[in-house]
């Protein structure tokens, strides 16, 4: 089996890795083979599976790469960006990475890999997931360990890597990126910019026709609003040129130096698949306040999820229960909001936060 690759603009070329799991959900990975006497480059890895990892390495072989003089730029640390960065470390790469990535194990509510871990109990238990309020909820995570433990596409296998932060150059094939950090998605997310050429390469900070989940499971880290100025941010300083997402089509032109590369035209508009991912997450902000209004009770961040996203039975399935932890993640996220702009009250009792309406 050959994988595919494309050169995708002078000296970048491009492999879309599958996740076997759920087709759609691909993920795209650069690679700029270095000039000769220097590093090479690799953003993002795919996921831990042997078939990502069989097509990451034929790539590799391909372009004549090796992992020796390889940088791997982990954009941030969800499954399907870092899946081989271990196996990648393993054969002499060196990762790079922000270190807030790992300021808590994994960021979408199940990190710890143990239903029964007092900091996995802990982090569902703030979220309203308990044996005893909510013994079906509880009784599908523990069910979730056999299946991660069982599964190379949710584990995430550690690996040593440089630290990086935002304005940290990469130099690489006649490109000069600088590192951009892009909190939201995740809080530790970085992008690589090239500012002579107008190349932006986002993450999964802007994709066409989505709205990115803003996941976390913890407090106070105010992770949409910061989404929200990282937003407008690209909106004002990077939505000239071309803006390559890790999924989906590109955004934005092909700036003139680099017109019709790749054949395939991108999604022209980047201000536009912006303003779509705002006022989408503002209708979810509008949607979850009109929730707390309409409660009689204070309301858990599950039971806040399942009413917003009309979810009536914890799934059963593998994929549709990973997305369910998201959708709570998520859900998490903009009820912080609303705390942070004073339109909802948080309590916490017995380490399970609850939230109800501050302006009714
Ligand atoms: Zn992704």
């Amino acid at each position: 089996m050959a994988g595919n690759l494309r050169e995708v603009l002078p000296g970048v070329f491009e492999t879309i890795l599958p996740n076997e799991k759920k087709g759609i959900n691909r993920v795209r990975v650069l690679i700029l083979p270095g000039d000769p006497g220097e590093r090479s480059l690799m953003v993002d890895t795919g996921y831990g599976t042997p078939s990502c990892q069989e097509r990451v390495e034929w790539a590799l072989a391909t372009l004549g790469v090796e992992c020796a003089t390889l940088d791997l730029f982990v954009t941030h640390k969800h499954l399907d960006h870092c899946g081989l960065a271990a196996a990648l470390a393993g054969k002499g790469a060196r990762v790079h990475m922000n270190p807030v990535e790992d300021r808590h194990r994994y960021d979408a509510l199940y990190q710890i890999m143990d239903s029964r871990d007092p900091a996995q109990v802990h982090l569902l238990g703030q979220v309203g997931i308990t044996p005893e309020k909510q013994p079906e909820a509880w009784a599908r995570f523990v069910r979730y360990d056999d299946q991660v433990k069982a599964s190379v596409l949710y584990t995430i296998q550690p690996f040593d890597y440089t630290h990086v932060a935002g304005g940290d150059v990469f130099s690489c094939g006649g490109y000069r990126f600088h590192t951009v950090w892009l909190p939201g998605h995740t809080m530790g997310q970085m992008g690589l910019y090239e500012p002579d050429k107008k190349l932006f390469l986002c993450a999964d900070q802007v994709i066409d026709g989505v709205a990115p989940i803003v996941g976390t499971s913890f407090p106070d880290e105010h992770l949409l609003a910061g989404y929200f100025r990282s937003l407008a941010d690209i909106k004002h300083k990077y939505s000239d040129g071309l803006v390559i997402p890790a999924h989906g089509p590109y955004l934005g032109e092909y700036p003139a130096w680099a017109k019709g590369w790749a054949g395939a035209a991108p999604v022209p508009g980047v201000r536009h698949a912006v303003d779509k991912i705002v006022f989408a997450y503002l209708d979810k902000v509008d949607m979850i306040k009109h929730i707390l209004d309409a409660s009689k009770r204070r309301l858990t961040v599950m039971e806040v999820a399942c009413i917003a996203y009309g979810i009536e039975k914890i799934p059963e399935g593998e994929w549709a229960f990973f997305q369910f932890k998201m959708i709570v993640t998520k859900a998490f996220s903009i009820l912080e909001y609303l705390y942070e702009e004073e339109f909802a009250l948080r309590t916490e009792i017995d380490g399970t936060l609850y939230w109800e309406s501050a302006t009714r």
